[in-house]
C-alpha cells in the first residue's frame, strides 16, 4: 500500500512539473517573439511615436514611448517658439532623456530654453567643446538645473518606456570633423527600429560599421541634412531602411540635400520624406510595424 501510495505521489509530481514547465514555456513563447533576423525581442504594448520637427535648417525630434519622452536636438536659437510650442501641443512635462547630438547651433540651438521650461531626467553630450555662445548657453542651462552632461559609451543602452534605445556612435575622442562627434542613437520597439545620425560623417559612419553593431532599422534619420559626405552607399545597406527622413530648410546656403544623397536614397528603393517639402513628419510603431502620418 505505502509503495503504491509514493509511486502515485510520483506520479502525480511529475505531472505538477510537467504543468509548471509547459506554463513556463508558453509564458516564454509569449513575451518573447521571434524577429526576421533570429533575435528575440521583448512584446510591447503601445506606440512609439517620433515627430522629426519642422525646424528649417537643423534638427529637432521628439520621442515619445507610453508616458516616457525623449528630444534629440533642439533646433537653431530661433525655433525655441516653435519647438516650445509643439512640445506644449503634445502635453509633455518631462523629457526623460536629452540628447544635444553635436556643438553645431542647428542641433543645440533651443535646447537651454527646453531645459528651462521642462522637467529633465538626464542630458546626454558628446565629449566636445565650443566657445560659441550658443554652446555656453546650453551648458549654463543644464548646471543652473543641477543636471550633468552624460557622456554615452557606443554600446550603452537606456530604456525609453519600453523602447531600447542603444549608442551607436561616437566611438572615438579625437575627431578633426565637429559633425562625427554626433550622438547616433538606435531605438528599438517591438521588431520595428529607427536610427538617429545627428550630423555623422563617413568617418563615423565607418566605425559604426566595423563594430558588430545591429543597424538595421525601419527608418532612418538621414545625417547631416542630406549632405554627400554622410549616407555612403555601405552604411546605407547595413541600416536598409524602409524610410528616409531628411531634416532640412528649404532653399538653405548649403545645397542641402545633395543630389548624390537622393540618388543612393533613391537607388535603393527607399521611400523619402522631407522637412522642407512635408513639414513636421510624424512616424508611429505599434512594434511590428511603422506607420507615417504624411
Ligand atoms: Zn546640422
Amino acid at each position: 500500500m505505502l509503495s503504491q501510495k509514493s509511486k502515485k505521489g510520483k506520479k502525480s509530481w511529475s505531472a505538477i512539473v510537467l504543468i509548471i514547465l509547459i506554463t513556463i514555456a508558453a509564458y516564454i513563447s509569449n513575451v518573447f517573439s521571434e524577429q526576421d533576423n533570429g533575435q528575440k525581442t521583448s512584446n510591447v504594448s503601445g506606440e512609439l511615436k517620433v515627430h522629426y520637427l519642422d525646424v528649417g535648417q537643423g534638427d529637432s525630434i521628439i520621442i515619445q514611448q507610453g508616458s516616457a519622452a525623449m528630444i534629440i536636438d533642439a533646433g537653431n536659437p530661433g525655433d525655441k517658439g516653435t519647438i516650445v510650442r509643439y512640445i506644449d501641443s503634445l502635453g509633455i512635462k518631462k523629457f526623460d532623456f536629452v540628447v544635444g547630438t553635436h556643438v553645431h547651433a542647428d542641433h543645440i540651438g533651443s535646447m537651454d530654453t527646453v531645459i528651462k521650461t521642462y522637467e529633465i531626467g538626464k542630458v546626454y553630450f558628446p565629449k566636445q567643446t565650443s566657445t560659441t555662445a550658443t554652446f555656453k548657453r546650453f551648458v549654463d542651462a543644464v548646471s543652473a538645473k543641477g543636471l550633468k552632461l552624460h557622456v554615452p559609451v557606443v554600446g550603452e543602452s537606456f530604456l525609453l518606456g519600453e523602447a531600447v534605445c542603444t549608442v551607436m556612435s561616437p566611438k572615438g575622442e579625437n575627431y578633426k570633423n565637429s559633425n562625427d562627434y554626433s550622438i547616433v542613437i538606435k531605438i528599438q520597439f517591438g521588431n520595428t527600429a529607427f536610427i538617429f545620425t545627428g550630423d555623422a560623417e563617413e568617418l563615423s559612419e565607418r566605425e559604426m560599421l566595423q563594430g558588430d553593431l545591429d543597424l538595421r532599422a525601419n527608418v532612418l534619420k538621414v545625417s547631416h541634412h542630406g549632405s554627400k559626405s554622410s549616407t555612403t552607399e555601405e552604411f546605407l545597406r547595413s541600416v536598409n531602411p524602409e524610410y528616409a527622413i531628411i531634416s532640412v530648410g528649404k532653399d538653405n546656403r548649403y545645397g542641402h540635400p545633395s543630389e548624390e544623397v537622393l540618388y543612393r536614397l533613391k537607388n535603393a528603393g527607399i521611400k523619402v520624406y522631407r522637412t522642407d517639402e512635408q513639414g513636421t513628419i510624424i512616424i508611429v510603431s505599434d512594434g511590428k510595424e511603422v506607420t507615417i502620418n504624411k
